[in-house]
């Protein structure tokens, strides 16, 4: 089996530094509907500027690297026990090139490790075996943390927020989630919404719906009018860029839906920050693909 942990490092530095393309026309998209002279313009130009600087020096695009999330899609008779130490290995590498901050901190012992590696769980790392002839997939999300504490979840019935177990009463939990976040989540921030599974498959599905594009939308048309719409609402909500005020508090909304017990109905909400950090390696034979 041959050895990656090269190949991944350079992944980890594509992902840290070099903010994908369909994010970044959003954003400049975002930034022409700011009023010149604006907060929220200032915001917006600044996180582009960083945004250029970032790629052309080699530097995290943010000082919060984020969590790495790894989801590895493996060939079968692929070693998973292999797979798992190449990325762990690459991102010790990573991490002493400074493509990484060390951000594993032991929550009893309150001890970063200086190396992103804490047990098992950090960086997290989720195998799927595919056919022997498929390629080898890795896709990586580095999740801030600003953005990660103002999720939330919800369980319907919620009768403060008169939301009921339907997509009425997901459209006003969202909203609120919004609305409670204001600029914390470091806005224009991506929504990934999951409706439905336990407390935490459903947090876990609210965030692997954002390794899809910008603008890709559920394939039921009901709840493809429905990202859209939320994500037209946020925008009337006044927060913008950081929170300065604005237009632009989310440039996207991602929904998926999963099942649920009948006593259970969770509404989990991902925010994720303008700094949308998340690609794609693919491996078939000698040829390795970043996306
Ligand atoms: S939430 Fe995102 S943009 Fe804000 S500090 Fe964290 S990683 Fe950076």
């Amino acid at each position: 089996m041959r050895d990656l942990t090269n190949e991944i490092v350079e992944f980890i530095r594509r992902t840290s530094t070099d903010l994908p393309q369909d994010v970044e026309e959003r954003l400049k998209a975002a930034v022409e509907k700011e009023a010149p002279g604006s907060a929220a313009r200032g915001a917006m130009e600044t996180v582009l500027k960083n945004v250029e600087l970032s790629r052309k020096n080699s530097t995290p695009i943010c000082q919060d690297t984020g969590t790495p999330i790894f989801y590895v899609h493996y060939p079968e008779g692929w070693s998973t026990r292999k797979l798992r130490e190449m990325i762990r290995n690459a991102l010790v590498e990573a991490t002493q090139k400074s493509y990484m901050r060390p951000n594993a901190v032991d929550a009893i012992y309150d001890k970063n490790s200086g190396n992103n590696l804490g047990g098992e769980e950090f960086p997290s790392i989720h195998f799927e075996e595919v056919d022997a002839d498929a390629p080898l997939t890795i896709e990586l999300m580095l999740k801030g943390g600003g953005c990660e504490n103002v999720g939330a979840q919800y369980s319907l019935p919620n009768n403060g927020l008169g939301a009921g177990r339907d997509l009425a009463g997901v459209r006003k939990v969202v909203l609120d989630a919004v609305q409670k976040a204001q600029g914390q989540g470091c806005a224009p921030g991506i929504l990934g919404v999951a409706i439905g599974g336990d407390r935490g498959s459903s947090y876990a599905k609210s965030k692997e719906v954002l390794f899809g594009k910008i603008g890709e939308r559920n394939n039921d048309p009901e709840v493809a009018a429905l990202e859209e719409r939320l994500t037209d609402e946020a925008n009337t909500m006044g927060i913008g860029p950081m929170g300065f005020g604005g237009q632009t508090t989310v440039i996207d909304t991602k929904i998926v839906g999963m099942h649920r017990l009948p006593a259970s109905y969770f509404v989990s909400v991902s925010y994720m920050c303008w700094a949308y950090r998340r690609r794609k390696m693919t491996v078939q034979g000698d040829e390795v693909v970043y996306d």
